[in-house]
């Protein structure tokens, strides 16, 4: 039987704690602005972009390609340019992550990739929270986010002062966060984890109870999987829990020999109707392994039309719930941050200090 204890702000919130230390305003960017690059579709463009056009054949149609060949090809000229590299999530739409993106992955590879980038500019095709873990590791480095209203109900959840009020609450109990989290939450707790690591960094603390937010979903999957008691809080993925147990059975009455595939994000009756559970990049490896004839992957919906792409023989069967932060990353909005280098993220030197001793932490755990 798992042990595990939930709890939100309503229960913790107060103005008795120190408020939060402020956002400094953004710092003025040392790079010029570039010319805006001519985005019409011609025989050329057609030409230098055939060979992307490849990669996404299956899942953009051919008269969809000339208003994404013109954005592609300017993009790419203009990392050159800019020395800049793309990190793009799984959970980018398929132009973006196949076209455009230097490294792809879910937030621990970017993680990974953000701290060993050998750019001068981190463009982050992700939400918000990604784009600070960027930061965090590469303090030097200009890191943009083409929308920063990309943020993530996650991360919303929960604040440096509610960490800070569990600690109070629960003293001495180890706090793990999900990378979902602000800079500003990263700087409060012992160490990060992502939904493929979190057993891991859990158990790797050596305690009998640990604090584990803000997913709580993500929190009853490490409880049912470890004998660590979890203090978990009340936040969770928007677009994950809206899948329903009931919706895959329906799928799976209707074809047997379907196999469902689900991320530890989702309620735990979502996860029981599973033959697989893992992270997105967990999700991926294991279609690659399997190749199953039909398949659901329970996520969000742009990740299926990735995965076509590259195997356009495995069927997917798309319970489609799109993230709306996610969504607000296009080819148009990445071109105007290369050309105008915006919206670059900038975190408080002393929050991001403490931030990136909890993100390497998880980074280094078994490298
Ligand atoms: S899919 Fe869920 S967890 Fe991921 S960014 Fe969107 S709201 Fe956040």
């Amino acid at each position: 039987m798992p042990i595990l204890q939930e709890l939100g702000p309503q229960t913790l919130r107060s103005d008795a704690l120190p408020a939060a230390v402020p956002q400094p305003g953004a710092a003025p960017s040392q790079h010029r602005v570039l010319p805006v690059p001519p985005l019409e579709w011609t025989p050329q463009v057609e030409r230098e972009t055939a060979h992307l056009y490849e990669r996404v054949r299956a899942v953009i149609p051919a008269v969809e390609w000339p208003f994404f060949a013109p954005y592609v090809k300017a993009i790419n000229a203009l990392k050159r340019e800019r020395n800049a590299v793309i990190l793009a999530h799984n959970y980018q739409t398929p132009e973006i992550y196949n076209c455009v993106a230097d490294f792809v992955g879910d937030s621990l590879q970017l993680a990974r990739e953000a701290s060993k980038v050998d750019a001068d500019i981190i463009v982050q095709c992700g939400v918000h929270f990604m784009a600070e873990t960027s930061k965090i590791l590469n303090p030097e480095k200009t890191v943009l986010i083409p929308d920063r209203q990309a943020g993530c109900s996650l991360a919303a959840s929960i604040t440096g002062d509610d960490v800070r009020l569990l600690r109070a609450k629960f003293s001495g109990v180890p706090v793990v966060a999900y990378v979902n989290t602000s800079a500003e939450v990263k700087a409060e707790v012992d160490v990060c984890c992502t939904s493929s690591n979190a057993i891991e960094v859990v158990e790797s603390l050596g305690a009998d109870t640990v604090i584990f937010l803000p997913d709580r979903y993500l929190a009853k999957y490490v409880a049912a999987h470890t004998k660590v008691k979890i203090i978990s809080w009340q936040g969770a993925c928007e677009v994950h829990e809206r899948f329903t147990a009931d919706e895959l059975r329906q799928y799976r009455a209707g074809d047997p020999s379907l196999q469902i595939i689900a991320h530890p994000e989702c309620p735990p009756d979502v996860i029981e109707e599973a033959d697989y559970t893992g992270s997105t990049a967990g999700m991926i490896d294991w279609v690659r392994k399997h190749r199953p004839r039909r398949v659901v992957m329970v996520t969000e919906c742009s990740m299926a039309d990735n995965v076509q792409a590259e195997l356009p023989e495995v069927e997917f069967v798309r319970p489609c719930n799109l993230c709306p932060h996610m969504k607000r990353i296009t080819l148009p909005k990445i071109l105007d941050s290369l050309v105008y280098l915006r919206d670059e993220v900038v975190i408080d030197p002393a929050i991001a200090a403490q931030a990136r001793r909890s993100v390497e932490r998880m980074v280094n755990l078994k490298r």
